[in-house]
């Protein structure tokens, strides 16, 4: 599990660095090389799960707590990869389809590929929050006048 940990510290790393535009292309190879790392534990981990199938299989014994194990570690780096990969777009201005992973302009409302609305970013849903909220009351407003 060290290798894990590696990788959060790593990740740890690379989000204090986010934010200003001087370190923006220093946080982009940053951030590339991550996802090189968690693609290499990966395949890693992967391997390491296969050959224990393997093993189990030859031996006709299924370590299910190993298996789970495995998959576990596999399931955390995926979702550090898709960190990683949703922090590289924001960094190079690009929003990253959670549908087919292509890459899109910064300002796109849907994917080019394969047209799946595209999760906007925090902040833009933070400022669009308020009027949202205000055109709902005077419709509900207008409903029990009427
Ligand atoms: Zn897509």
């Amino acid at each position: 599990m060290s290798l894990l940990n590696d990788v959060i510290d790593v990740v740890k790393d690379a989000t204090g660095s986010v934010g200003k535009k001087a370190d923006q292309v220093i946080g982009i190879s940053k951030v590339k090389m991550k996802t090189v790392r968690i693609n290499s534990d990966l395949r890693a981990v992967y391997e390491k799960l296969g050959s224990a199938v393997y093993h189990m299989q030859k031996q006709k014994y299924v370590n299910e707590e190993l298996i789970a194990s495995m998959t576990e570690e596999i399931d955390e780096l995926l979702y550090q990869l898709s960190e990683a990969n949703e922090e590289l777009g924001k960094l190079k201005n690009v929003r990253v389809c959670s549908c087919c992973g292509a890459s899109n302009p910064g300002d796109s409302m849907y994917c080019a590929k394969c047209g799946n609305q595209i999760k906007k970013d925090f902040e833009d849903y933070s400022a669009e929050t308020d009027s949202t909220v205000e055109i709902q009351d005077d419709k509900k407003e207008e409903d029990l006048q009427q």
